[in-house]
């Protein structure tokens, strides 16, 4: 069967990762069967406004020790109340959700949920939605308050009906329970020289541990700051690097981890369109067009970056104030520059997640000419009139025109790891051909 659940933690506490780790341990435990391969950990569309975090939606497929009706129906209610019970229902956010999906479910179902995956991943789903599948092909469910927690349930069963899709792995250590909450009270305990250690044996098959950009250097990314039961996380290509990176950490203890199967570093969010005129709110794309105008950057420290497609302008793409160097990348493009730019639309902004340079354009300017004679910059003769050398005389009628080196080059630049969204697939993914390095 499978399990699949979603929205139970509120901003500062508790965390589906951590409670679906936790119920796949304790059902285990208690006789109910086991765990069939990987625990998932889906992200789901990053522009939805009902996120509490990172949009994740978890589940596992289990095998249970028995076939009866009896015994689906106390393994089921075991798991609902484990997550009535954990789940920060105070929150006004948190609406959680589970279903619970058998083999024998038929290949429609596993058709409908596949597009129902890659619909949550890159678009938004009424309520209605989900309810209708949970009841056209009765699924045994939990819905507490709103139940929207019912997408991202239904989306992660999705997947794991229907695999193949490009995946990482993220290696998840949690904290004791009596250390959650006020990081002042209890902060973190991760050694920053190990995590550089264990990221410098395992990258490129890592990524996303240590930022080492501008200013953070050397800032630990995997340990989150907030009140939740993550101690660290590692992310990579396999079970086996992840595994090899986490046992090189030196920390406070771990409560206990899991390694998990994700999307995370995929690009599945983003949509290739030709034209903004197909651009959506809260949708994610990759879309072409040529600079119009000089990069301006306005108060908050945010670049804005305008395009053109072969019909109209682009909404305005960002490149945010937390995105530390990758600003400098976007102001060094000028009109006639060719780009392709990915990122998330909303507030009728396309929140730049990386860039690939296609085309530069020639960055010429007009000076007055040098004297061939003296070889001095030549001074104007007065208004249409052309120019002259103060010393020798020697006129000339124009100005002359000289192209500056470009300081960029074409290819991919990314933003830097803090500012990365788990979807985002960092270039240290991507083929070596296809990549250029982030200047300064
Ligand atoms: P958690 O750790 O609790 O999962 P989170 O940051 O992942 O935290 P949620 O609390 O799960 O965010 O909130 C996201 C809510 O939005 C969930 O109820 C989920 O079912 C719903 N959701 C996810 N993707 C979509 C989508 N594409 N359209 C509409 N609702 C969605």
């Amino acid at each position: 069967m499978f399990i699949g659940m979603d929205d139970t933690d509120s901003n500062e506490r508790m965390c589906t990762t951590y409670l679906a780790a936790l119920i796949a341990r304790d059902l285990e435990a208690a006789g109910f069967g086991s765990v069939s391969g990987d625990l998932h950990l889906i992200r789901l569309n990053p522009s939805i406004p009902y996120k509490t975090r990172g949009n994740a939606a978890l589940g596992f497929e289990f095998l249970p020790a028995e076939d009866t009706a009896e015994f689906r129906n106390r393994l089921i209610s075991f798991v609902s109340e484990k997550i009535a019970e954990s789940a920060e229902t105070g929150c006004e956010k948190t609406n959680p959700g589970a279903v619970f999906i058998f083999e024998d479910a038929g290949s429609e179902l596993k058709e409908r949920l596949d597009s129902f995956f890659k619909k949550a991943v890159t678009d938004v789903i009424e309520i209605t939605e989900a309810e209708q599948i949970v009841s056209a092909y009765s699924i045994p469910h939990l819905s507490l308050k709103n139940g929207r927690g019912l997408i991202g349930a239904l989306a992660v069963c999705g997947a794991m009906m229907n695999p193949g899709w490009d995946c990482t792995y993220e290696y998840l250590a949690y904290r004791d329970p009596v250390r959650w909450g006020d990081q002042s009270v209890s902060p973190r305990v991760v050694d920053t020289d190990s995590l550089i250690a264990a990221d410098q044996a395992t990258s490129p098959g890592t990524w996303d541990t240590i930022d080492y950009s501008e200013k953070k250097y050397p800032f630990p990314v995997c340990v989150p700051s907030s009140g939740d039961p993550v101690l660290f996380g590692i992310r990579g290509e396999s079970p086996e690097i992840v595994r090899t990176a986490a046992e090189m950490v030196v920390s406070e203890p771990v409560y206990f981890s899991q390694i998990f199967k994700t999307n995370q570093g995929t690009d599945a969010h983003l949509l290739p369109i030709q034209s903004a005129a197909e651009m959506i709110p809260l949708h994610s794309y990759i879309l072409e067009g040529t600079v119009v105008r000089e990069v301006q950057t306005n108060e908050g420290g945010h670049d804005i970056l305008v395009l053109a497609d072969d019909y109209e302008n682009l909404p305005e793409c960002a490149a945010f104030e937390p995105t530390g160097n990758f600003r400098k990348i976007i102001r060094k493009l000028i009109p006639g520059d060719k780009v392709a730019v990915y990122g998330s639309f909303k507030n009728n902004t396309l929140n730049l997640e990386k860039i690939e340079i296609l085309f530069l354009a020639p960055d010429i300017s007009f000076e007055n000419p040098i004297c061939p004679v003296c070889q001095k910059r030549m001074k104007s003769a007065g208004k249409g009139q052309g120019f002259r050398c103060r010393t020798c005389k020697t006129k000339s009628e124009n100005k002359a025109e000289t192209a500056a080196v470009r300081k960029i080059n074409i290819g991919f630049y990314e933003v830097p790891p803090s500012a990365r969204r788990h979807l985002s697939k960092p270039l240290i993914r991507m083929n070596n051909h296809d990549k250029s390095e982030n200047e300064e």
